[in-house]
This record gives C-alpha cells, structure tokens and sequence, in this order.
C-alpha cells in the first residue's frame, strides 16, 4: 500500500482550519467522489480516504492525536473507532444524501460503514468455527510406544436442545417483519445527485431474518453451548516434543452453515531421568568405576525396554560412546528406530577405606608413580598395622 497521506493534504485544507472549513471542504469533496454519483473507478478508495481524513480532523481529540503523533497515533484505533463520531448523516443530509425515510439513530454513518464493507456487512453469511488448542503431556516410555487415548475437550458445539435454531424447542419462530427474512435492509434515497442505495443489516432481526419469541433455554438464544467432548486421539510411535497433533473438525461449531475449526493436540514429552533424546536417538549418560574402565567389564546398561548386558572394553577412556542398536526412538516417518547411545563418565572414588589406599599407593608403586602423601604418618600407621 502507498504511504498514507496526510488528512489535511487530502481535504485540501490548511493546518489551522477550522471545523466550518474541514466539514466545507469534506462537503465539496464527497460529492465529487461518492460511488454513487462519480463515474471514475478509484472513487470508492478515494471517498473512504477523504471520508477518514473528515472524521478525524472533525473530532477534537482525534484531531490532537493525529497533529501531535501523525499517522502513528491512529493505530490504536480500529476502522470502527475512527468513524464512530463523525456525523456524516449531518453532512450527507446538507445534499440530500443518506436522508430518506426517518432515518434511525445514524442512518449516515451506517451507510459509511456498508460502504466501505467493515462493520456490519453481511451476518449472514458463514462463520467458520474457531480452533481449539489442547495441551498434553505424555512421558518419554509413550512417546515411544505411541499412545491412543480419550481426551476431554472444551469446545463450542451446537446446542443440543434447540440443534442450532435458537429457539426452544416447541415454540414459535417468525419472519422478521421488517426484511422479510433476508436479514439485511436496502435503503434508497433519491438525492439531487441521483439515487442512493445502502444494504445494512436489519436491526429488528439482527441480521437473522428470523424473530424468535422464546429463545432456548439452554443456550439462551445463542444456538451453540461450551461442551466438554471425549475425544479419542491416536498419538504415533516416536512424537516429539511440541508436536501438534491435527483433528479436523473438532474445533469450535461454525455458524450459519460454516465449517467447523480444528482441535489441535499439542504433545509436551516429558523429561526423562535417565535418558535424553537427540532425534530419534537417545542418550544415556553412565558412571564406571576407573576399575572398570580400566580392565574392562560387563555391566547392565538400562533401555526404554529393559536392561541389557553392555561390554566395556580394557581401557575405555571417560566420555566414551558405545551404541546399543534400534534401543532409541521409533522412527515418525519411516519403519526401524535411531539408537541409544552409552556415555561412559569414569567416576573417581571419594571415599577409601585404609585398605583401598594402601592398594592404589601400591599401584602407584608398581606403576613408577610417584606419589606425595601430606599425612605420611598416616600410611605408615597403616603399613604396620598390615604388616604386624
Ligand atoms: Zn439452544
Ligand atoms: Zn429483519
């Protein structure tokens, strides 16, 4: 979209004009460019920017807004709220426009607004139900095996006393008098300039068509109820975590004939204590002794589905991978499963008793170690009490 312009440039009119020169000015313009009367293409686009720049420079605390902050300070209004003071009836009135029969409240600006197709517009079309987000969390173990369940979701569904009509079952449901049933209302007025026709909705019916004497119930006219519904879901083998889990059509009802929306299941997978998870493999990180590491050893080493033997060779060094094959997740697209994988951490004993000392001084010994005890009398007492 091109940069704005600035209102003052677009209804031609000084910075420091009055209201009687802003509304003079807006005045020339609109009947220039109103669609109704003007045969240029673009006088739709044109009418709906002069008829902005009108309503917030017709407005003191707009006009404030907009001199001290320009555009930027019109952000935090909606469509709606910028044309929601303006008296356009007042100006359409002054050449005949948007007159007509008895106008109601602000025949005007209603019109403004089907004009421009926001506010109002067509209620009767379908609404597409909303989506429903639903969290869950399942653990490691399920998110490998997969996990069918039933789940309770609050949703919007139809009323299930009224199916829908609004109305209590039994009672009696009439044509809107004042549109006929056809929910909207065309409104002519013949103008100097030709004629002027708006379609807004009908206020009588709120664009229903239908007057409802006893509304539901349940529902109290409204035709959908929060409802808690069972759902049975089927989660794969091998979801991750933040998975979203797609169950069409069980979002919130649509209205008038549209789609309903989706629920969407998202997977947390719980933190595991023991294992954590790269993609489809997992790791386990395990403490051996320096004995162990040393001379090797079998030891058991725990999977998703059991403990299994796990040889550790002589001399394995701390941070040392030893894959244990398929013992990782399921594959989420393809068959077979990633792989565990063993992390070795050798653990350096805290405590000793005298006797696990005097055999690692011994080892060091042997080795050509060369060793500096502080508390040399401490071993000496331990070399002759093994010695005595
Ligand atoms: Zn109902
Ligand atoms: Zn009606």
């Amino acid at each position: 979209m091109a940069e704005k312009r600035d209102y003052y440039e677009v209804l031609g009119v000084e910075k420091g004009a009055d209201k009687k020169e802003i509304k003079k000015a807006y005045r020339k313009l609109a009947m220039k460019y109103h669609p109704d009367v003007s045969e240029d293409e673009e006088s739709g686009e044109k009418f709906k920017e002069i008829s902005e720049a009108y309503a917030v420079l017709s407005d003191a605390e707009k006009r404030q807004t907009y001199d001290q902050y320009g555009h930027a300070g019109m952000n935090g209004f909606s469509q709606e709220d910028i044309f929601n003071n303006a008296n356009f009836e007042d100006i359409f009135r002054g050449f005949g426009f948007g007159g007509g029969q008895g106008n109601r409240q602000s025949g005007g600006f209603e019109s403004i607004f089907d004009l421009f197709g926001f506010g109002g517009g067509n209620r009767n079309g379908p609404v597409q139900g909303d989506d429903v987000y639903y969290e869950m969390s399942i653990t490691l173990e399920e998110a490998a095996s997969g996990l069918e369940t039933d789940v309770e979701i609050p949703h919007k569904k139809t009323c299930p006393h009224c199916h829908g009509s609004k109305a209590e079952p039994g009672t009696n449901t009439k044509t809107c008098p004042e549109c006929g049933g056809s929910g909207q209302v065309r409104q002519v007025s013949n103008t100097p300039l030709g004629q002027f026709a708006t379609v807004r909705p009908c206020r009588t019916c709120r664009g229903e068509g239908q007057i409802i004497e006893t509304p539901c119930t349940e529902c109290h006219g409204r035709g959908i109820v929060n409802h808690q519904s069972t759902i049975h879901i089927k989660i794969p083998a091998g979801v991750e975590d933040g998975s979203r889990l797609r169950v069409p059509g069980e979002g919130d009802v649509g209205e008038k004939g549209g789609a309903p929306g989706d629920l969407y299941v998202i997977i947390g997978v719980k933190q595991h204590q023991l294992f954590h998870r790269e993609g489809s493999d997992l790791v386990y990180n395990m403490p051996i002794s320096f004995v162990q590491a040393s001379i090797g050893a079998t030891v058991e080493a725990p999977t998703l589905t059991g403990a299994v033997d796990l040889k550790i060779p002589a001399g394995t060094q701390t941070g040392t991978s030893f894959r244990i094959k398929g013992e990782g997740m399921p594959h989420l697209r393809w068959n077979g499963k990633g792989n565990l994988y063993v992390k070795v951490k050798i653990v350096t004993p805290k405590k000793l008793s005298p006797k696990q000392k005097e055999l690692l001084v011994e080892f060091a010994e042997v080795s050509g170690e060369e060793i500096y005890i502080e508390d040399k009398g401490f071993f000496d007492k331990v070399k002759d009490a093994i010695n005595h």
